[in-house]
């Protein structure tokens, strides 16, 4: 999530390179990663496209399932002889193709880890076959903090229990990433809030307290901080209470 006004803490000397806790508030703060079967992560990046608004507090429960029956739903050639499953969304104010290089950038800020054998992505150009996918909007519908500073970025996922993931095969719903065109108006603000969504498509739920990570909610860097880097190596070491 974004960019409010509220700060965040400083750490004690010596401990800027301490994990912090990766889990998910919202079960327990219980871990929660990618299996291993998924990599590599496919990421498909759309031409700017903005999916049908809702308003923030929505985004969490509709999101992925929403994306997937676009996906599978089969369109009529009539209407839509390319087959594409977002045939029709417009493309979001503000967009440009070049924005599309900045949130590759972001994203690669977590390919150092694909070196240590922790995960591994790629990009793809087919949506029918990721596993994360980044949308835009101009602005959140309802983001406005009390502070009146809006929301960068927003990320969706379906999480599952380890044991059920082990014990059924799950059709399993993209991560939906999305980006504000708007809040993040210059390369270094899109890499940045880019950097802090992948990190939590990755599975960095929670938000590190201290402000200096990039996984704080209102980072003020751009780029992953020695904390981010112990979190992520220590969830991928872990065994996690839930899965994507
Ligand atoms: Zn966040």
């Amino acid at each position: 999530m974004g960019l409010h006004l509220t700060e965040g803490y400083d750490r004690a000397p010596g401990t800027n390179s301490t994990a912090y806790n990766p889990g998910e508030p919202s079960l327990n703060m219980g871990l929660v990663r990618w299996e291993p079967k998924k990599m590599p992560l496919k990421v498909w990046i759309s031409p700017g496209l903005s999916l049908p608004e809702l308003s923030f507090s929505e985004l969490q429960k509709v999101r992925p399932d929403q994306v997937y029956q676009m996906l599978v739903t089969q369109q009529d050639p009539q209407v839509n002889p390319s087959g594409d499953p977002f045939f029709g969304l417009p493309v979001a104010n503000g967009w440009t193709p070049e924005t599309n290089v900045q949130v590759q950038a972001g994203i690669s800020e977590w390919s150092q880890f694909q070196n240590e054998g922790l995960f591994s992505f790629t990009f793809t150009d087919n949506p029918r076959e990721a596993q994360i996918m980044v949308f835009f909007v101009d602005a959140f519908r309802d983001s406005t903090s009390p502070g009146g500073v809006m929301v960068g970025g927003n990320t969706c996922a379906q999480v599952y229990p380890l044991a059920q993931a082990m014990s059924v095969n799950i059709q399993q719903k993209p991560v939906i990433i999305e980006l504000s065109t708007l809040v993040n108006s210059s390369p270094e603000k899109m890499i940045g809030a880019t950097a802090h969504e992948f990190g939590h498509a990755l599975g960095i739920k929670a938000h590190s307290p201290y402000r200096d990570d990039i996984m704080h909610e209102n980072r003020i860097v751009t780029q992953l901080s020695p904390a981010d880097k112990a979190t992520i190596r220590r969830l991928y070491k872990s065994k996690p209470a839930y899965v994507m």
